[in-house]
């Protein structure tokens, strides 16, 4: 069953071929035999098949939608109803929410056909690149446990590598989606800012972040677009679009191309600044013949220029901390969470409970934050920054007039030993080099799996598209995964 596609799952349900209470079933009996990967943080297995048991009968029915039944994975920053939501933090470790994040019902079509797996694992309010930051432990990528599973989504990416459930949701503020797919061997897709609802998405840095799907295929993610993506009127920052079906396309070739080439005419730029020093030899050689592949498919390729890139992470790391520190003021003992049990007065409360609570590299982010806001330095730091994000973004515009998608690596190297870069924070920043500059841009950004390692690592090539260009990303995906099988590789080895 685990080695199914999510479209084939969809339309077994349908059929009757299986049941939403075996599939189920199955995914927790897999979930409870991988414990040692730690990627899944809440499991409640009777509220699991209850939710299975309703969906089977909605279906019996015949109302339901196409994912009703299909059980799924959210990363531990998407509230939800009777499941604990941690963001991977101690401040939240037995948080329960009223309600769920919209992304959360969208999925599960108004929340009534949801079958909810569990709660992944995740860098503590999605700060950082590997998982390691987590108050609930360290996740291991199932292609080498002795190695991360890249960050902040981890958990979800880490559980389908390992065909933990067919579909997980992840967030992306500089990279956690992409970056944790590419490590973990996975498709993963972060839409453009604004594609998706951030209502019931605990706050990292509200002006970056995004959610979208993490699955096997483009196509699959394809399916889980359609059901998220969408206008909300509870994110003020949800833009007014009509919903799209991005899986309508998917199988056609682009316009004026044909089915022996369905990529026939896309121009795709490939920014010299992402194949410049610092990028491994073997992630750049997968990258290489990816490309070879996809003007075998009729696309042709572009040198074009972002001259910016190198700044991408100075500006990142001012902009996401300084966002971040303003959104966990919230976490102060009253309102949310933990609070200290011993203290005189308010002020010793309030700092007790941030101190416990909140982990160190959380702490750090604050501290910086509250820096470069503070009068004096707003203009010399945070301002400059802003300054800067505008500059990236037009660069992105500049090559979008001579080039239709942006492609190249999603991390310099592959997945790196647990521990290897926990003492040096500047280390784990520069991994994040090829997709802050996108979510600076709001841009769409994707990563799809182009290849192992020697040492059997999974390799990802970024996919960066102009705005609200999803449908196309997905397509260009699709129809290199239709002509290869990096898609299908499992720790486990090839699936049929
Ligand atoms: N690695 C980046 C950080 O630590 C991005 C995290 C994210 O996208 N949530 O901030």
């Amino acid at each position: 069953m685990h080695n199914t596609t999510l479209t084939e799952l969809c339309t077994a349900l349908t059929n009757k071929k299986i049941s939403s209470v075996e599939l189920t079933q199955h995914y927790l009996a897999r979930i409870d035999a991988a414990k040692s990967l730690n990627a899944v943080l809440h499991v409640d297995e009777e509220l699991s098949m209850a939710q299975a048991h309703r969906a089977d009968a909605l279906r019996a029915q015949g109302n339901a939608g196409s994912l009703c039944g299909i059980p799924l994975l959210h990363k531990d920053v998407f509230v939800t109803r009777h499941w604990r939501t941690t963001a991977g933090s101690r401040m939240l470790a037995h948080y329960i929410s009223p309600f769920d994040a919209t992304v959360v019902s969208r999925l599960g079509e108004g929340g009534a056909n949801m079958v909810c797996l569990g709660k992944t694992n995740m860098d503590e309010f999605a700060m950082g690149s590997s998982t390691e930051n987590s108050y609930f432990g360290i996740t291991r990528n199932p292609w080498d446990p002795q190695r991360v599973p890249g960050g902040s989504s981890g958990g979800s990416a880490a559980a389908i590598a390992q065909r933990l459930a067919p579909a997980a949701t992840g967030t992306d503020t500089g990279g956690s989606i992409r970056q944790p797919a590419a490590l973990c061997g996975i498709t993963g897709i972060k839409s453009t800012y604004g594609r998706v609802s951030r209502f019931g998405m605990i706050a990292f840095a509200s002006s970056l972040d995004q959610a979208g799907p993490m699955a096997a295929s483009a196509q699959d993610c394809a399916l889980l677009l359609n059901a998220m993506a969408g206008f909300d009127d509870k994110d003020a920052t949800c833009v007014e679009r009509p919903s799209e079906d991005y899986t309508q396309h998917l199988n056609q070739p682009l316009p004026n191309a044909s089915h022996a080439q369905p990529l026939l005419g896309l121009r795709i730029g490939l920014p010299k600044e992402y194949f410049g020093e610092g990028l491994a030899s073997n992630v750049r050689s997968a990258i290489e013949t990816a490309l070879t592949q996809l003007r075998h498919l009729g696309a042709v390729t572009i040198e074009v220029s972002l001259p910016k890139t190198a700044l991408s992470i100075p500006v990142y790391y001012l902009i996401a901390p300084a966002e971040a520190s303003s959104n966990l003021s919230r976490f102060d003992g009253v309102r949310y969470g933990h609070r200290a049990h011993t203290y005189q007065d308010l002020n010793e409360m309030y700092e007790q409970t941030r101190a416990e609570g909140f982990g160190w590299e959380v702490k750090r982010r604050i501290l910086v934050g509250a820096y470069v806001l503070s009068h004096g330095y707003y203009d010399a730091y945070y301002l400059q920054a802003q300054k800067i994000r505008r500059m990236i973004a037009d660069d992105f515009q500049q090559a979008f007039t001579q080039c239709d998608v942006i492609m190249g690596p999603v991390t310099p190297s592959t997945a790196w030993k647990l521990g290897e870069k926990t003492t040096d924070p500047v280390q784990m920043y520069l991994e994040d080099i090829y997709t802050l500059s996108t979510s600076l841009a709001g841009l769409p950004g994707m990563s799809v799996p182009c290849g192992l390692s020697k040492d059997n690592l999974p390799i990802g090539l970024q996919i960066i598209g102009n705005h609200f260009d999803e449908a196309r990303m997905l397509q260009i995906a699709h129809a290199f995964q239709q002509t290869t099988d990096w898609h299908r590789q499992t720790p486990d080895g090839v699936r049929s």
